[in-house]
């Protein structure tokens, strides 16, 4: 991609770059550079500059980009988030089609495959040689490049036609903006490629999402495909995608004419790509001989696919001359030329025999299959959640059925289907209760959600689960505290809701078989302890859905005193930047009911903090700070910088960014095409209406 010589020039002027600042006419060669950069790091996995100097360096960029004489390339890494328009997803055409493989299994059906093409072949010079390659679990993208230039990515759909998705694929940061087509002649190009999550990336999210009070994603795949998806690109970017890629599958010149033959080879294309800047799923060049050398590399993938950093689901095994590709041609489903190797299904079927229902911590209901036990990669399986009710109707699943489960990776086992042939007539409809198993409530379910609940502050088996996680130490980290414990105790009858812990008799405790003094008085010890923590931490431990431990840092800086929660309204809640009407109807939920203040206030009698402390405070701002102590708002698009970029200086000079035109709001900072927000702030007449250049002009007084 860049020789030697040509690296060491860029690395050089990367170096000037930072110690000078680049003037205007530098300015297409600092976008060159940038993006060198972003391949060195990306692509190639061996970054030259610091992440603090590319940052460095980046900046110099946005600073130029705001300068009149410049004429921002659509190529400049600036532009991998350009607006934040969402996406509208409309259908568009590939120039070829995207269709699927016929799939192989053993080395049997890899030599029906290689008779096979011998015979369409029949009479060539040319070698007959097979390209293996990894087959990536993800989405599937056709990327087209115009004049070297990125122009649009699209999602597979239905094979003639996906979703536009070009906003979402621009923000990963592994599929280059730009890339030199016209080198080897080609004026369009369109690319196939894989979007995926890494597995260490997938855990790190999972572990994110946690912390947030997010669902999870059930696996990398998932997780990638809904991630090209989503309505806003800041969404797409955060969850770190790769894409991988792994066809030229279309080229032409100005004029329209066919250049992909003149290629020869899958193997000469792929190396191109490569030195495009394009990511590929391998290393080493994966070209065999012959058909058992094929089996043999599709054998390798799969013995090491638990060591790749990627979730893969079989080899692909393609014919790698294209003259000889295109005499064996396509049937209506797939090409002849090539074929998906599956690995060995991590899956088995075994029979459901029962359904349990467990009661979470928030009260949700998860059916559990009890099956008959079986072995699944290496570990025995005897119960699969079965998520919620949509999941049970959506698949037919019944009781006495005959299961296919599958477990990918390190993720739980989970069930693909059930096999409705082999029902024998005896199988039985799952009856999901209409009542909490535990307290025998009759359950909700909102619109939105897909799981029932109990809504019962007193049902026991939600409040074991609530202080299972109460003690644990994720919540309050109560030490020598845990699951085991809290059971026991509960047993006794010495715990019925989180108040409890904090009123034991350690007495008792210490009578218990296998616990003593000595048990007793260091539980004793952990659980004062427990008491002083911050009043962040004991609203994240109060297991109140979708508050996770950011929400309640960020409701933890805004009052003194957790009961003045029983006077917030939605208003109050999302006025706070980054809190959504769905935790606020959660939390007004939890504090409309007497049961939890009653708690609450047995807590605090009990010595459990239930009062701000300063690890809850936001960091100050200097008294003197041009927007201290003032709320804004920014509306319409804004010029010189982005929405996130203007609150995040907002807040740097003291400001508090809220997300609605009330009462409660000092300044509005307006924007191009400003709408309804404008008008209700006008109508108010106590909100100081700024422009943007009078916002800059303020903060920089
Ligand atoms: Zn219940």
């Amino acid at each position: 991609m860049y020789s030697k010589e040509q690296q060491a020039e860029m690395f050089e002027q990367s170096k000037r770059f930072l110690k000078t600042q680049p003037s205007p006419k530098d300015y297409p060669r600092l976008v060159e550079i940038l993006n060198f950069h972003e391949w060195k790091y990306y692509v190639d996995n061996s970054p030259l500059l610091s992440d603090k100097e590319y940052d460095n360096l980046y900046e110099k960029l946005l600073q130029l980009e705001e300068n009149k004489d410049v004429i921002i390339l659509t190529h400049s890494p600036s532009q991998r988030v350009s607006s934040d328009l969402s996406n509208q997803f409309q259908t568009v055409q590939h120039y070829n089609p995207m269709l699927s493989l016929a799939n192989s299994y053993n080395i049997d059906d890899l030599k029906d495959f290689d008779t096979q093409i011998k015979k369409l072949c029949l009479g060539t010079d040319r070698p007959i040689q097979y390209f293996v390659e990894p087959k990536l679990d993800g989405g599937s993208i056709a990327v087209v490049y115009e004049n070297d230039i990125f122009v649009r990515a699209a999602t597979r759909g239905n094979g003639a036609e996906g979703d536009d998705i070009s906003a979402n694929a621009k923000t990963i940061s592994s599929l280059p903006l730009r890339a030199a087509f016209s080198e080897y002649g080609i004026y369009r190009a369109e690319l196939r490629g894989e979007a995926v999550m890494s597995k260490t990336n997938f855990d790190k999210k999972n572990k994110e999402r946690q912390y947030e009070g997010l669902d999870l994603f059930a696996n990398p795949r998932n997780a990638a495909t809904g991630g090209l998806r989503m309505k806003d690109p800041m969404e797409t970017r955060d969850r770190g995608l790769d894409v991988f890629i792994f066809q030229l599958a279309y080229a032409v010149d100005k004029e329209g004419n066919e250049l992909l033959s003149g290629f020869e080879s899958h193997d000469k294309a792929m190396a191109i790509l490569s030195q495009l800047g394009f990511k590929l799923p391998y290393d080493k060049n994966p070209l065999t001989h012959d058909i058992h050398a094929a089996h043999a590399a599709c054998e390798e993938w799969e013995t090491n696919r638990d060591n790749y950093q990627y979730e893969i689901d079989g080899a692909v095994v393609k014919l790698n001359d294209f003259s000889l590709q295109q005499r064996c041609g396509y049937t209506q489903h797939h090409p002849r030329w090539a074929m998906a190797f599956k690995f060995k299904a991590k899956q088995a079927t075994t029979s459901l025999l029962n359904v349990e229902y467990q009661i979470g911590k928030t009260g949700a209901i998860t059916p559990v299959a009890k099956v008959e036990p079986v072995q699944l990669a290496g570990v025995t399986v005897s119960s699969i959640s079965l998520h919620n009710e949509d999941f049970i109707k959506q698949k037919d699943i019944r009781l006495g059925d005959k299961v296919l489960i599958e477990r990918a990776g390190d993720v739980i086992p989970y069930v693909v289907k059930s096999l409705a042939d082999l029902r024998t007539g005896a199988e039985g409809y799952i009856e999901f209760p209409c009542t909490c198993p535990s307290c025998n409530t009759p359950l909700l379910k909102s619109e939105e959600q897909a799981a029932w609940r109990c809504m019962n502050p007193k049902c026991p088996e939600q409040n074991l689960q609530k202080m299972i996680y109460h003690v644990s130490k994720e919540a309050m980290n109560i030490d020598g505290f845990g699951k085991s414990l809290v059971e026991r105790f509960s047993e006794e009858s010495w715990l019925n809701d989180i108040s409890d812990i904090y009123n034991l008799d350690y007495d008792k405790i210490a009578a218990l078989e296998k616990m003593g003094e000595k048990s007793a008085s260091n539980l004793k010890e952990s659980i004062e302890k427990a008491k002083g923590n911050s009043l962040a931490r004991l609203l994240s431990s109060l297991s109140i859905h979708h508050l996770g431990k950011k929400a309640s840092k960020l409701i933890a800086a805004e009052i003194k005193s957790v009961f003045e929660l029983q006077d917030w309204t939605e208003e109050n809640f999302i006025e706070i930047k980054d809190i959504g009407p769905v935790v606020a109807q959660n939390v007004m939920q939890y504090f409309s009911q007497k049961e939890h203040i009653d708690m609450l206030r047995r807590m605090e009698q009990y010595g459990v903090n239930v009062k701000q402390t300063d690890a809850d405070r936001p960091v100050e701002v200097a008294d003197d700070a041009p927007l201290k102590g003032k709320t804004i708002l920014f509306t319409g698009s804004l010029q010189t910088m982005s929405r996130k970029e203007a609150q995040a200086l907002a807040e740097l000079y003291g400001a508090k960014n809220i997300s609605a035109v009330s009462s409660n709001l000092n300044m509005l900072v307006v924007g191009d095409k400003a709408g309804s927000k404008l008008k209700k702030a006008e109508a108010l007449g106590t909100v100081e209406i700024l422009t943007e250049q009078a916002f800059l002009n303020l903060i920089e007084s």
